[in-house]
């Protein structure tokens, strides 16, 4: 869990990203994952995790297959 005290941190590089307060505000990938019973993991494990928007480009360029973009319509 990357997150202490109402400050959220981003699990690849330490760095702060904002308070739990702002987490509305501010752009950064929350992944939360139920590893079921079809993962090699123990049935009902969840992981959770913050990536700042900066990790979150160096993962992508990791990718072998890019993410799908899709243009923003309107903003909710
Ligand atoms: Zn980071």
């Amino acid at each position: 869990m990357s997150r202490k005290n109402g400050i959220i941190y981003c699990n690849r590089c330490g760095k702060e990203i904002c308070m739990e307060d702002w987490k509305d505000r501010t752009s950064f990938l929350a992944i939360r994952k139920e590893w079921g019973y079809f993962s090699d993991k123990k049935d009902g494990m969840i992981h959770s995790m913050d990536i700042c928007e900066t990790c979150y480009e160096k993962m992508v360029e990791s990718f072998v297959i890019p993410p799908e973009e899709k243009k923003m319509t309107e903003f909710v």
